[in-house]
């Protein structure tokens, strides 16, 4: 199914830091220009979160569809990978109606 902008990524991630690791939650803050899902901008490969780990800012869209492309960029599915780049996650919020692939 299709993510948009505003969609939740959850992941996990550590700097070696005595706080560390964290549990990190994420939010799209960055999409296509001019596709939209539910009046929402498409998330495509190497969109931005902004997310909570302490220690670094954002995290980036690094999987989407083999054949399904927005703004020649693959198309980003729940389920999609995340780097958090002090660790990994995924989008587990999506569009109700929109699906790619069968997800
Ligand atoms: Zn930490
Ligand atoms: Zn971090």
């Amino acid at each position: 199914m299709s993510v948009r902008i505003t969609d939740i990524t959850v992941g996990y991630g550590s700097h070696a830091f005595p706080c560390c690791s964290h549990l990190i939650v994420g939010i799209f803050i960055i999409g296509s220009p001019d596709t939209f899902i539910n009046k929402r901008r498409a998330i495509r490969l190497w969109d931005f979160t902004i997310h909570t780990c302490p220690h670094c800012p954002v995290g980036m869209t690094i999987t989407g569809s083999h054949d399904t492309f927005v703004n020649l960029r693959k198309k980003t599915r729940i389920w999609d990978i995340v780097t958090e780049f002090c660790g990994i996650g995924i989008c587990v919020t999506k569009s109700p109606n929109t699906h790619t692939n069968n997800r």
